[in-house]
């Protein structure tokens, strides 16, 4: 374990040409400074990996700024308070914020939210019952709007964002189906999270096994992964279907996206929209309650890829990008 005083950090030092690498990365020491009043010190025991850092580490015009070379890396953290001269926090208590890639975290306590690990695991804070949990959430009922009796088919199925959304889209009475890479993942998505189906993209036959599991077509996909598995979907999209594009992760790390898609929007009649979940925070309350119930109930299940120790974030985060994951890609600090 590392000395009390010291913070290892992980920082950006070089931005990737193609595919990212663990050179991209550097992990310091540097000690912590004492508690300036108005201060809490939080002893962060997970970080979230999450797809949209790969698009921080380019420097390229988007919807975030990139994130700066030699500073800690951006990311979501849960931890423990261990120091406060903050009046809205104690030792002790659990928190959510974005600390980053380090192991202690020192701020004014604005962005930093007390929860309650009573019912609901402090890692799940970053995951089912965090912001992948409200991505699923507001793709779906924002832009899918399913119904009783539709199709909702969801890429990534088995990872953070994709496995809440099919487990709503089954509460909401629809077939949901994933789509996910590897039999071991399908297997899960079906007979864990209660997906009626899971199409395996990676086993060579993507057209015909998803016209299979779709036998009334598609009206909600809920878009995580672009190329060849949207234009899949699309393929088998029913009129006035519905497309949330959340990410298309086949195209983050360096290779670009083959676009064949679009021409069918218009004979479709497609909506499709992008969004930004940190766009919406007038959704996040009553989406974290619902997800949060979900959890404690048992009813919302969800997987864990966990990471230990700081030194192997840079690692971990490749590994998430290559689709190693399975289930929400943590990092565990404590
Ligand atoms: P996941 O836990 O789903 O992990 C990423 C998964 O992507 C991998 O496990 C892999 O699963 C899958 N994947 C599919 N195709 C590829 C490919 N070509 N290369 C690598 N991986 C691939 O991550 P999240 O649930 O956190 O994120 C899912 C998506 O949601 C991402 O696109 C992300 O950017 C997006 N997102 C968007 C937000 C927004 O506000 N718009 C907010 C949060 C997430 P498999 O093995 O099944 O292929």
């Amino acid at each position: 374990m590392a000395d009390a005083r010291m913070n290892r950090q992980v920082l950006l030092v070089s931005r990737p040409q193609s595919e990212a690498s663990v050179d991209n990365f550097r992990l310091v020491e540097t000690p912590l400074p004492p508690l300036e009043d108005g201060q809490v010190r939080v002893r962060n025991h997970f970080l979230s990996l999450d797809p949209y850092m790969r698009g921080r580490m380019n420097d390229t015009k988007s919807y975030a700024p990139p994130q700066p070379l030699d500073e800690v890396m951006i990311g979501g953290t849960a931890g423990e308070v261990i120091e406060s001269r903050n009046p809205a926090f104690k030792a002790g208590d659990r928190v959510v914020g974005m600390f980053g890639w380090q192991e202690y975290g020192t701020s004014d306590g604005s962005g930093l939210r007390v929860v309650d690990t009573t019912h609901v695991p402090l890692s799940a804070y970053l995951g089912a019952a965090g912001m992948p949990g409200v991505t699923a959430w507001y793709g779906l009922n924002g832009i899918i709007e399913p119904k009783a009796g539709e199709t909702v088919v969801v890429s990534a199925a088995s990872g953070a964002v994709g496995s809440v959304v099919g487990q709503l889209a089954k509460a909401a009475g629809c077939r949901a189906v994933g789509i996910a890479g590897g039999e071991e993942k399908c297997r899960y998505v079906v007979e864990t999270l209660g997906f009626d189906a899971c199409v395996d993209y990676k086993a060579g036959r993507l057209y015909d096994d998803l016209k299979a599991a779709v036998p009334d077509g598609v009206d909600g996909y809920f878009e995580n992964v672009g190329g060849e598995v949207l234009d899949a979907v699309f393929a088998r999209m029913n009129a006035f279907g519905r497309i949330a594009v959340c990410g298309m992760i086949s195209g983050y790390d360096g290779k670009p996206l083959p676009m064949k898609a679009p021409a069918l929007i218009l004979s479709q009649r497609l909506k499709v929209q992008g969004f930004i979940v940190s766009e919406h925070m007038d959704v996040w309350p009553r989406a974290l309650k619902e997800l949060g119930e979900g959890i404690a109930s048992g009813k919302l299940k969800y997987r864990e890829s966990i990471a230990q120790g700081i030194e192997n974030a840079p690692q971990a985060f490749l590994g998430l990008l290559r689709g190693k994951n399975f289930g929400k890609q943590l990092v565990k600090l404590v």
